[in-house]
């Protein structure tokens, strides 16, 4: 049987990365070391084409880049039977998620990887990472998903947790999809291949804005963000979603008012494994009666690249509130 065909696609990050002699800083390689002479086994394998589309940290990546990763692989989507993407792990969770939005309906895997260690560095977990990575975009997964020390996360679940070598990413509120171990195992069997017709649509609308509440936080704060005209505003909440109603600290008021201007209002939350529920608490209910909209079990990262996504499609505030409360590609319970 013919090996399969997979597409490396390189966004740069610490696996191209070498340290500069006068500081000691990682930063990007002039020119990207040879990523796949790092890993020769893997041609016994998969047929590996190697694409390149940036080299930069991932601190500086933004939607321009999570569009031309997304372009990259619909232009190439029937030539492979699998996508993997190698970007910095400080933004992954960004991309990953936006992706699982802007290829939905996906018939094949889109697995992105990493590296803390540079691959020409002793000790990079580069190498491994990427061979798991191409052994995972040859499996019966038809999602974006993150594959780090031998563990298959979903893509739009994923957070980085840790800069350990066992646990740079977590997926708090979803279990693992497999491990790559002996034998390989596959926990999740919702997301087989099968042949379905991509939803391709990858654009974002980036001018949101994320806050973080915290006890004393001025209202008037939420209110010039509004006025700025930020077209949507997440904010991190307390406990399962919980605001200040009471006295001056309220922002009841402001949420009212971006909700009377069409600019949605999602709480978020600032627990690890949190869910966002509204109706647990006055303190959460009083932003749902103003207009907010819940991000339920997402992650920030699902949260913030869904709105944006969900802003470039429209602004009507009705079907936003419906696109960010639906399940589009497995980031949210139902
Ligand atoms: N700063 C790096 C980046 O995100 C970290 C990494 O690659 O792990 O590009």
């Amino acid at each position: 049987m013919a090996r399969p065909r997979i597409c490396l696609l390189f966004a740069g990050g610490t696996i191209g990365m070498v340290r500069n002699k006068r500081t000691g800083a990682l930063q990007p390689a002039e020119s990207a070391v040879d990523i796949v002479a790092s890993f020769p086994e893997i041609k016994k394998l998969v047929r590996l084409d190697f694409k390149m589309v940036v080299n930069i940290d991932s601190s500086n990546m933004t939607p321009v880049h999570w569009t031309q990763i997304a372009e990259k692989i619909h232009a190439l989507y029937d030539q492979y039977d699998g996508f993997v993407v190698a970007q910095g792990t400080d933004t992954m969770a960004y991309t990953a998620s936006a992706l699982s939005y802007a290829l939905q309906n996906l018939s094949k895997p889109v697995v992105f990887t990493g590296s803390l260690i540079p691959l020409n560095e002793i000790g990079s977990d580069g190498r491994n990472n990427l061979i798991y990575a191409c052994m995972t975009a040859t499996l019966d997964i038809a999602e974006v998903c993150m594959v780090f020390a031998n563990a298959i996360l979903r893509g739009n679940r994923a957070k980085k947790y840790h800069e350990s070598f066992v646990a740079v990413f977590h997926s708090p509120n979803y279990p693992a999809l497999g491990e790559l171990g002996r034998p390989i195992a596959l926990h999740d069997w919702r997301k087989k291949r099968r042949k379905r017709v991509l939803k391709f649509n990858p654009n974002f609308d980036p001018n949101i804005s994320v806050m973080k509440l915290f006890p004393g936080f001025d209202p008037k704060i939420l209110g010039k963000v509004i006025e700025r005209g930020a077209h949507g505003i997440i904010l991190e909440a307390f406990g399962p979603g919980n605001v200040a109603f009471l006295d001056e600290s309220s922002i009841i008021k402001q949420i009212e008012k971006a909700t009377a201007m069409g600019i949605p209002i999602v709480i978020a939350n600032q627990m690890e494994k949190g869910v966002t529920n509204l109706s647990a608490y006055e303190a959460g209910y009083n932003a749902h009666k103003a207009g907010a909209i819940s991000s339920k079990d997402m992650t920030t990262e699902a949260t913030v690249t869904k709105l944006m996504w969900a802003l470039a499609k429209t602004k009507k505030l009705p079907e936003i509130r419906k696109i960010m409360e639906k399940n589009l590609a497995g980031e949210i319970e139902e």
